[in-house]
């Protein structure tokens, strides 16, 4: 099994690297709280960790894994025919239900909930995350602000690594795509990290906000918003 996968992953760094010569690929499964999946580089080899929930993946979804991985950590462009092939794999019911699963196991107790009376901050975070991120974004700490907070949508509090949402969303009057898109707002501001030596971080460059676009439902989500406060 383990020389397959490494096998995808020579492949696929060939199809995109034709010419370079290959490092040394170091690929494990790893059990992570949600279906995530990490690259790095160190001391010129590539370690590679995959969401252990991809451990019965067919090949064909390995080799899309391993092309978006590998694009992402060289900046090349990742076809669309692999991020189709992933995002199906990952969206069928089977996956979303494992994943489920795991991370009621593997949740760890928290004295702030992501659990909310309507909605579940890290279920929707690893929504989120499959569906624009492939995955990729390791979760922060997920929490309702303790207090109704009508000023603060939400924040990325990265001393405690936590995404905080304010709990006035935490309501069945509330649609789904709202709290999303401020889940979402805050999953960029992790992606696109800025260095500010203030307290307060929502800096939001070009590339953040052609990123924000492709939400679909932003101009719902921004007018619910904007009524609301
Ligand atoms: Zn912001």
């Amino acid at each position: 099994m383990r020389e397959q996968l490494l096998q995808i992953f020579e492949e696929s760094y060939r199809e995109l690297r034709p010419r370079a010569p290959i490092p040394e690929l170091i690929v494990q499964f790893f059990a992570f709280a949600n279906i995530n999946n990490t690259i790095r580089l160190r001391e010129g080899k590539l370690l590679v960790r995959l969401s252990d929930l991809l451990e019965g993946a067919p090949d064909t979804v390995l080799h899309a894994i391993a092309h978006i991985l590998l694009a992402k950590m060289y900046r090349k462009p990742i076809s669309r025919e692999y991020s189709t092939r992933y995002r199906r794999y990952v969206a069928s019911h089977d996956i979303v239900r494992k994943a489920h699963l795991v991370r009621q196991m593997r949740g760890r107790k928290r004295i702030e909930s992501p659990e909310g009376r309507t909605y579940n901050l890290e279920e929707i975070f690893d929504d989120l995350n499959t569906r624009f991120f492939f995955g990729l974004l390791a979760r922060p700490q997920m929490t309702w602000s303790r207090v109704h907070a009508r000023n603060s949508l939400g924040h990325y509090d990265p001393a405690h690594n936590a995404i905080v949402v304010s709990r006035v969303f935490d309501d069945p009057r509330v649609p789904r795509y709202a709290v999303e898109y401020i889940v979402y707002h805050e999953m960029l501001h992790l992606k696109h990290p800025v260095k500010l030596r203030g307290s307060r971080r929502c800096v939001h460059s070009g590339e953040f906000q052609a990123e924000e676009k492709l939400f679909p439902q932003l101009e719902e989500a921004r007018k619910f918003l904007k009524h609301l406060s």
